[in-house]
């Protein structure tokens, strides 16, 4: 596929009206071609309008053909896969077959996706009969089902630029509940979200849908990503980025004159704690296999494992010299961006400013944008008196806290503000100190591992990716697994409705065949 540069908005690409760029080969921080098109709040609000016209058509398919089009648009990201890989590693210093095996995943998810519309359960489909004779007063017919929310603004993410950007879980599961999308492209790289877009707007056509199923945008700024989110017509937001990004668009959301939802996800350092008999046991495996994860993507990841917690004791040495081993012979590796590349620098500074002793380096880096992996160490006491300790380091750095004993361990699991993960490691012997922590994790995590670090991600029906504040801004909420379609969705109530009337799911002879909760049951 030949790169045009242009927005595809709906139909039409678009060329540029607010400059051009060029994406960044951040190996070696040379701009690349072509040109990108650069769009603005008119190109927002074209986009928006479409968006708006598409949604009552596409968000009444029926359950059959939008599994049909979630599927095409799974092979179609599999005949681009190589190409997509390609693209996005120029872009952005990833390796091309992690990038295959993402592009696959993102695949696989609109196929779970087209299984869960199949399904229908997503629809909620509840139904309270009549009951004429009841008193002291008859009650009326009711019956309950979801709808998609309306047009939704999808912010693509830059560390995973395929599986969490255009074609990514939050397009898969908007498309799925029935919404219509505009994209606001992350500018990391431009080349594979137009990759992304032109193939879901292809089977948008080839499926005869209304154009405004799909739109891509970018600009320059944060202009285009707040028209968007001041566009009258857009109804829920989702973003994956940086808590002042996050919260910036989140704040604007809740101004407009029609406060709409917005699903951010943010920060999160998943915290791994190792319980005493376990770090006896294994402390050294345990310290290897946590750098192993941390080092996944160049640190780039929102889960990686940032903190190791353990109660100084038998193996802590050991989990100690784990670590530093992997971490000291870590290649330095190419960032995604100047920005990313600059704040962990930036965050490395922090965690020495805040009393953590830098105490293993990985390999010296041999271009502008390459990550040096880091370890840091630090005391229980020193953590809990500087809460930027507990703050993300956006990179390959980690950071070892020594504990004095089980109260300290405790008190250090309740600093921590939400998180996306928790891990704990342990051994049956360690069974009541679980216990204790357990509570306290459930407060404050969407996820608790057990015996392994959180990532890499499963896209299952009982994941969970979120988690309270500031992991996200809605902890009700997943942005990845089955359940992230909740996020576009609505409840409405029927009363009193002929059964002709009724949304197929609703009528009494369920002819769709879709899981329904009938009087309670
Ligand atoms: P970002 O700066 O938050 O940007 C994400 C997207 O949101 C971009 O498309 C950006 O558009 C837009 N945006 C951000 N702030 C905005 C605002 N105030 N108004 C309108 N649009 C806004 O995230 P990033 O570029 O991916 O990376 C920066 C940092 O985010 C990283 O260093 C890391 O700390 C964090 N991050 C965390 C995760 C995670 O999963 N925890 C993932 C990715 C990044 P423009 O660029 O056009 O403004």
């Amino acid at each position: 596929m030949t790169l045009t540069g242009m927005l595809p908005i709906g139909a039409a690409d678009i060329a540029a009206t607010e400059g051009t760029m060029k994406a960044l080969n951040p190996a070696t921080n040379r701009e690349i071609e072509p040109d990108f098109t650069l769009g603005g709040r008119a190109e927002v609000d074209l986009a928006a309008r479409l968006a708006d016209e598409a949604f009552d058509a596409y968000s009444h398919t029926t359950l059959a053909a939008r599994a049909a089009f979630l599927e095409r648009i799974a092979d179609n990201l599999d005949a681009v896969r190589a190409e997509l890989a390609g693209r996005a590693a120029l872009e952005t210093g990833l390796p091309a077959a992690q990038l295959e095996v993402e592009a696959a995943k993102a695949a696989t998810q609109f196929r779970q996706f087209a299984e869960v519309v199949r399904r229908g359960r997503f629809l909620q489909a509840t139904i309270d009969p009549a009951q004429p004779e009841r008193q002291p007063r008859p009650r009326m017919d009711h019956r309950m089902q979801k709808i998609a929310i309306g047009p939704v603004a999808i912010f693509g993410a830059s560390n995973f630029p395929i599986s969490y950007s255009v074609a990514g879980g939050d397009t898969a599961s908007a498309l799925a509940a029935g919404c219509t999308v505009v994209l606001k492209a992350h500018n990391a790289h431009p080349g594979a979200s137009e990759i992304m877009a032109r193939a879901i707007r292809k089977v948008v056509q080839e499926c005869g849908l209304p154009q405004g199923v799909f739109s891509m945008v970018r600009g320059a700024g944060n202009a285009v990503g707040e028209a968007l989110v001041d566009h009258p017509l857009i109804k829920a937001v989702t973003f994956t980025g940086s808590e002042g990004g996050g919260m910036a668009l989140y704040r604007r959301a809740q101004r407009r004159p029609d406060p709409i939802p917005v699903f951010t996800e943010m920060t999160s350092v998943n915290p791994t704690f190792v319980l005493p008999h376990a770090l006896s046991v294994r402390g050294g495996a345990i310290g290897d296999g946590f750098a192993e994860r941390m080092l996944v993507n160049v640190g780039q990841a929102c889960l990686k494992p940032a903190i190791l917690l353990a109660v100084e004791g038998p193996g802590f040495d050991a989990l100690r010299e784990g670590l530093s081993a992997r971490i000291a012979s870590a290649p330095a590796r190419t960032m995604l961006t100047p920005d990313i590349h600059g704040a962990y620098r930036t965050g490395l500074e922090r965690l020495e400013a805040g009393g953590a002793a830098r105490i293993t380096e990985g390999a010296s880096p041999s271009a502008d944008l390459d990550g040096r992996a880091a370890l840091f160490e630090v005391d229980g006491t020193g953590f809990l008196a500087d809460s930027t300790l507990s703050e993300e380091v956006f990179g390959p750095a980690a950071l070892l806290v020594k504990v004095r004993d089980e109260e300290e361990l405790i008190a250090v699991a309740k600093s921590f503000r939400g998180q996306l993960s928790a891990a704990m490691h342990m051994e049956d012997a360690d069974a009541a100190l679980a216990r204790r922590l357990l509570p306290i994790l459930e407060r404050r995590t969407g996820r608790i591992v057990v015996n392994a670090f959180a990532h890499p991600q499963e896209v299952s029906h009982a994941s969970i990716h979120g988690g309270p504040f500031p992991a996200t801004s809605d902890s009700r909420f997943t942005s990845v697994g089955m359940s992230a379609i909740d996020r576009f969705l609505r409840p409405v109530s029927y009363q009193g409705f002929p059964d002709a009337l009724l949304p197929e799911a609703l009528r009494q002879d369920n002819p769709l065949g879709v899981p329904r909760i009938v009087d309670g049951a």
